[in-house]
């Protein structure tokens, strides 16, 4: 799975690393001074890098928890989000990593221990509840078997039971949540998109149908889980394709069993979605309805607008009004 890992000389003899070192001893191994290095330079062929990425085992400095971006949350008023982990091992043709990073090699972030500090520090300040979001720049739980993120946080989190964690996958891999006592401040949130979108425009993604069976078995076992629905990603048979995800989503599982389910609209900022246009010019997503507001990349607004709309009442009809949360894309 990994050929190629570069190594920052200040982890090089961090437990973390040594042991992901051991999991591919068939691996090339080269130093670097700074992740940097290797993952900032321009020029890179993301595309190509994307078929078969190294693993840069690096340690995070500087600010490590961030406020999340507006419309992200699901009903928290502090909300932080952080990256162990900076690329995804799938490869959805409407990810906005793929227009933000020069790079599609995995930069892991080893110092976990740095991260749960910066955490412990901020909930010290915090009078209320926070919400620590784990899948912006990452899937939260797909590279588990390297990482061992969520075998670290979880029972980290259980300590803290005014600090959220919100894991955002679109992986089946969940034996280390099968294998954990679910808590109460945990969400597994699954994003979700109709299957003949899901087959188009997100490449080595799990069928549907074993992610939904995932997160029945989630949900059955006690953890809360959440969709989101996010982007909503237009096509044809829209509102047909939509309900039905809906209904597939919910056999089996009450409406009560579910902590939320957000919706968001498609949106790119522009630089970002010209380099991904410039990597996939031949991509039917990205030619036609989208239209360039302020900064940003979205559906024209009346598309958006009636596409999101349906939405809504789709799922009003389906889920208590106090589960759902509708980002939409900003105003520009
Ligand atoms: S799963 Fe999420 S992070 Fe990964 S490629 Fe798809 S949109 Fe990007």
């Amino acid at each position: 799975m990994i050929d190629l890992i570069y190594i920052e000389d200040s982890v090089r003899e961090h437990e973390r690393a040594k042991e992901i070192m051991a999991r591919f001893p068939k691996a090339s191994v080269v130093p670097c001074n700074h992740y940097k290095e290797i993952f900032n330079p321009r020029g890179q062929n993301f595309r190509l890098q994307k078929k078969k990425p190294a693993l840069i085992l690096a340690r995070q400095t500087g600010k490590l928890i961030h406020p999340i971006p507006p419309s992200y949350g699901v009903g928290g008023t502090t909300n932080y989000y952080f990256s162990h982990l900076l690329n995804c091992l799938y490869d959805c043709r409407y990810c906005f990593l793929q227009g933000m990073y020069p790079s599609a090699h995995y930069v892991h972030f080893v110092n976990y221990e740095d991260f749960q500090q910066s955490i412990d520090q901020t909930l010290k300040q915090a009078k209320e509840p926070v919400w620590f979001f784990s899948g912006y720049d990452c899937d939260s739980l797909a590279l588990e078997s390297v990482t061992g993120f969520a075998r670290a946080y979880l029972p980290f989190f259980n300590k803290r039971p005014d600090a959220w964690i919100e894991l955002r996958t679109k992986s089946t891999n969940i034996e280390v949540l099968e294998n954990t006592s679910p808590f109460p401040n945990a969400v597994v949130a699954f994003s979700f998109t109709p299957e003949e979108v899901s087959r188009q425009t997100e490449a080595k993604v799990p069928p549907l149908a074993s992610r939904i069976k995932a997160m029945h078995k989630l949900a059955e076992l006690g953890w809360k889980v959440g969709w989101r629905i996010d982007p909503v990603i237009d096509s044809k048979n829209f509102k047909q394709r939509y309900s039905t995800l809906f209904d597939n989503l919910l056999k089996g599982l009450s409406p009560n069993m579910l902590h939320s389910v957000s919706l968001g609209a498609f949106r790119m900022p522009s630089g970002f979605f010209k380099r991904v246009e410039k990597l996939y010019p031949q991509e039917h997503l990205l030619a036609g309805q989208l239209v360039k507001t302020g900064g940003m990349v979205s559906y024209r607004q009346d598309i958006e607008q009636d596409r999101l709309g349906i939405c809504k009442d789709l799922l009003r009809a389906r889920i208590p009004e106090e589960k759902l949360f509708f980002c939409e894309s900003p105003v520009v």
